[in-house]
C-alpha cells in the first residue's frame, strides 16, 4: 500500500473536536502500527524526496556516511515529539524540543502565535541550536501554519537554518504552506 493510503486508512476523522465545526484528524492509530510508524518516520526523514517510497529505496542504498541534509531535528510539543525523536534516531542526529510556554527551565526564546481563540506561546532553550546548524522541523499536522511558523521564527532567531519542514498531514485549505513560504513543506499526505 502506498504510504499516503496507509496513513489515510489508519487515521481516524473526529468531527467536532476540540470544538464544534472542526474535523480533527487523529493520527494515534498510525503511530501505534509498527510498519506504518516506521514508513512514516522514513518519509519524514527524507524531505528532499517528493515521493517517500523513492526515499526509502534511496536510503537503503546509502552508506554509513550519508548526509541526511540536516544536522538536528526540531520537534513541536507534543505529538511532534513522538515523530522528531524517531526521525532523529533514524537519521543519526540529535533532537531539540520546542515546548509550550513555562516548561523549559533555562534561558529561552519565545514566540507568540494565534489560535482560533486567543494566542499561545512556544519556547526553545537559547543554547539548543548553534548558528548555521541545518534544521529539519517536524510536526504531525500542518493546519493554518501558526504553530510551525512560530517554531520557524524561534529556530531562525537562534541563527540556525531550516532546510526543510516535514509533516504527516497537510490540511491544504487552511493555507499553512503559504504561511511558511519560502520554506519547502514536505507532507506525507495532503487533504
Ligand atoms: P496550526 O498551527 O498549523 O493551525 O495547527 C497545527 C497544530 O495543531 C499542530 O501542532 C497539530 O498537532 C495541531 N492540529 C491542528 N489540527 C489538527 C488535526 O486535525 N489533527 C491533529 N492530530 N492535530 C491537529
Amino acid at each position: 500500500l502506498p504510504l499516503e493510503e496507509l496513513i489515510a486508512t489508519l487515521a481516524v476523522d473526529v468531527p467536532d473536536f476540540p470544538t464544534p465545526g472542526v474535523l480533527f484528524r487523529d493520527l494515534t492509530p498510525v503511530f501505534a502500527d509498527g510498519a506504518a510508524f516506521r514508513r512514516m518516520v522514513e518519509g519524514l526523514a527524507a524531505p528532499q524526496q517528493a515521493d517517500p517510497r523513492a526515499a526509502a529505496v534511496a536510503h537503503a542504498d546509502d552508506g554509513a556516511a550519508h548526509d541526511p541534509g540536516f544536522d538536528v531535528v526540531v520537534g513541536v510539543e507534543a505529538r511532534g515529539f513522538l515523530l522528531a525523536a524517531a526521525v532523529a534516531l533514524h537519521a543519526g542526529v540529535g533532537v531539540v524540543p520546542v515546548r509550550k510556554a513555562g516548561k523549559l527551565p533555562r534561558e529561552r526564546v519565545s514566540a507568540d502565535y494565534s489560535l482560533e481563540y486567543g494566542t499561545a506561546s512556544i519556547e526553545m532553550h537559547t543554547d539548543s541550536l548553534r548558528a548555521g546548524q541545518r534544521v529539519l522541523l517536524v510536526d504531525d499536522v500542518l493546519a493554518t501554519g501558526g504553530t510551525l511558523g512560530a517554531a520557524l521564527a524561534l529556530v531562525e532567531e537562534l541563527g540556525a537554518v531550516v532546510t526543510a519542514v516535514s509533516v504527516v498531514i497537510e490540511l491544504t485549505e487552511l493555507g499553512g504552506r503559504a504561511r511558511l513560504a519560502p520554506h519547502a513543506v514536505h507532507s506525507l499526505w495532503t487533504t
